[in-house]
């Protein structure tokens, strides 16, 4: 066994781990770097040559890509980091490959409402289950530690197949940082629309964005006074309300929100789940109000 090769493994294992915790969403994913094979692969072919076996010469092509590609497709074991591992003991009596994966320390907004911040957190304990008894089809159950605040823990899961890593649970719900210039009595819209976004529903993210563009017109005192008469005001109706309380010197530097709003109802009505949509009016929207503060509109 190569033991440089099983350790970069390891290493990088745990680095796909650690991004997919602290810097991915629900269902996504990471996958181990494992080009160094290649690499180790052509090195060993020009080391040995194209030599048949033989029981007294160098291993064959064969035996040197097994060697090589076990190490991705073996069973892993998740190690602590107060925890000694050694990969040498645990194959030991044992008739099959385990890879030893150190759990990373890991960045995430921590939910504790004293806390609120995007804090280390440190693996606590977790668990592994095998998908259909395959080796390389696993599960984890993963607990987090806040390092500042020691709150409750975060439960992590993972599911593993060969290389890749999804994230398939989460709780509690990730948080989801939001600029400050959003108007707090709606924020929960522009939240929830990012939280779904993250998750891989832009649609029911680009509705929520909408929502909340239309609920902060509606809490606007001078566009309910506008539109008191009618039952039912439409969108176009509340904006162009909304469009007559801003100074013309706003107007000329900064988009209205009618604009975004119309985009966003014609990637809801073709049932559009445009994700750079998505993320431009997030943008142009969070724009919008920092240009609000700035021209101390209340
Ligand atoms: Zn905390």
């Amino acid at each position: 066994v190569n033991k440089n090769l099983e350790d970069s493994l390891a290493e990088n294992a745990s680095k796909a781990l650690g991004e997919l915790l602290s810097n991915k969403h629900l269902y996504q994913r990471t996958k181990v770097s494992v080009e160094f094979l290649d690499a180790e692969f052509a090195r060993r072919l020009s080391d040995y040559g194209e030599e048949p076996e033989s029981p007294y010469g160098p291993p064959s092509l064969e035996e040197c890509r097994a060697d090589l590609e076990r190490w991705t497709t073996c069973q892993w074991s998740l190690v602590l980091p107060d925890q000694n591992y050694c990969h040498q003991y645990a194959t030991i009596g044992s008739a099959k490959d385990v890879l030893g994966v150190f759990l990373p320390t890991i960045k995430t907004v921590c939910a504790n409402p004293r806390c609120k911040e995007r804090a280390p957190f440190n693996p606590v304990s977790c668990s592994v289950s095998r998908n259909n008894g395959v080796e390389h089809e696993q599960c984890f159950h993963l607990e987090y530690q806040c390092q500042s605040c020691k709150g409750p823990n975060v439960h992590f899961l993972v599911r593993r197949s060969n290389a890749k890593l999804t994230l398939c649970g989460r709780s509690p719900i990730e948080v989801v940082e939001i600029d400050k210039a959003i108007p707090k009595e709606n924020s929960g819209f522009f939240r929830d629309a990012v939280i779904a976004h993250n998750s891989g529903q832009t649609l029911a993210g680009l509705f929520l964005l909408r929502v909340f563009v239309e609920q902060f017109w509606k809490s606007v005192p001078d566009v309910s006074a506008a539109v008191a008469a009618k039952t039912r005001p439409t969108g176009d109706e509340l904006g162009e309300a909304y469009k007559a309380t801003l100074p013309n010197d706003f107007k000329v530097r900064f988009q209205s929100l009618t604009e975004i709003y119309d985009d966003l109802s014609a990637a809801i009505h073709s049932a559009n789940a445009d994700a750079i949509l998505f993320e431009g009016c997030q943008k142009q929207i969070v724009t919008h109000f920092e240009a609000r503060r700035l021209f101390k509109i209340r």
